[in-house]
C-alpha cells in the first residue's frame, strides 16, 4: 500500500467528517480524527503520516514501544485507546499525549506518579461503560462524577473529557443511545464545575458509526479499518 491510497482514504473520511459536522451545525475543526493503527507495521504507519494523518491510536503498549522507537521523530501525536495495566503506566506516559481509557483511581495514581518522574502533566479521558456490559472496561455512569472528583486532585494528571466503547451493532443507529448518554453525562459533569478539569472532549465513534457519533457531539473519532484496512 502506497501513500496515495492513504491520501484517498483520509480524504474520504475527512469529507464525511466535514459534511456530517455541517449537517448538524458543528465546526468541522472541532472534530479530530484518531487513525487507529493497532496491528499495523511501522512502515505502513509512516505512509499514513506522509499522507496527512496527525493522530495515531494504539491499543497495546508492547506493540507501540517497537513502532514508537522507529516513528517518534515523525510529526504525529500518539493516543492510547486500549486497556492499560498499571504496570505499564511508565511506558504510557512517555509515549502518549492522550490516554483515552482511564477507569480507576488506582490507574490514575500510577500515571500521576510516573508523569511526575518525567515532569509531565498527562492528559487523560475517563472511559465510561455506558450500558454496563460486564465484558467491557470502563466505569459506570453512576460512579463517573465521584471518580473525576478524586482524580482531579492529582497534580500531574489533567482530565480532558470522556470516552466510550459501546457494544457492537451492525446498524449505527442502534449505537446512538450510547453516544447520547455519554454526551448527557458530560453535560452533567460540566455543570458540577469541578476545579482543574475540563470535560470538553468526547471520544466516541469508530469506522462503522463515526457519523452518528459526530451528530451526538464527538470531538475525537477513532477510525481504524476505514483508513488502514481490515486487521489480520
Ligand atoms: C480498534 C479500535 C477502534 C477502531 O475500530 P475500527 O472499527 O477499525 O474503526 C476504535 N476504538 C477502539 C477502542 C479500538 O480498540
Amino acid at each position: 500500500m502506497g501513500v496515495t491510497i492513504f491520501k484517498e482514504r483520509l480524504h474520504t473520511v475527512t469529507e464525511i467528517i466535514r459534511k456530517t459536522a455541517q449537517k448538524c451545525s458543528r465546526d468541522p475543526d472541532s472534530i479530530r480524527l484518531v487513525a487507529v493503527s493497532k496491528t499495523k507495521p511501522a512502515d505502513m504507519i509512516k505512509k499514513a503520516i506522509d499522507a496527512g494523518v496527525t493522530i495515531l491510536g494504539e491499543n497495546y503498549i508492547q506493540e507501540t514501544r517497537k513502532k514508537f522507537d522507529v516513528l517518534s521523530a515523525h510529526d504525529a501525536s500518539w493516543h492510547f485507546i486500549g486497556h492499560l495495566q498499571t504496570n505499564k503506566a511508565k511506558y504510557a506516559v512517555r509515549m502518549f499525549d492522550l490516554i483515552h481509557t482511564v477507569d480507576s483511581l488506582k490507574l490514575a495514581k500510577e500515571l500521576d506518579k510516573e508523569a511526575k518522574k518525567i515532569g509531565k502533566k498527562q492528559n487523560i479521558l475517563i472511559q465510561v461503560n455506558v450500558g454496563m456490559e460486564s465484558s467491557k472496561s470502563g466505569i459506570s455512569e453512576n460512579e463517573t462524577l465521584r471518580l473525576i472528583k478524586e482524580i482531579s486532585l492529582l497534580d500531574n494528571i489533567s482530565i480532558k473529557g470522556l470516552m466510550t466503547m459501546p457494544p457492537f451493532f451492525d446498524q449505527p443507529e442502534k449505537v446512538r443511545p450510547f453516544f447520547t448518554a455519554l454526551r448527557k453525562l458530560r453535560d452533567t459533569i460540566k455543570s458540577a464545575s469541578i476545579p482543574n478539569i475540563s470535560v470538553d472532549e468526547l471520544s466516541m465513534g469508530m469506522s462503522g458509526d463515526y457519523e452518528v457519533a459526530i451528530e451526538e457531539g464527538a470531538t475525537l473519532v477513532r477510525v481504524g479499518t476505514a483508513i488502514f484496512g481490515e486487521r489480520n
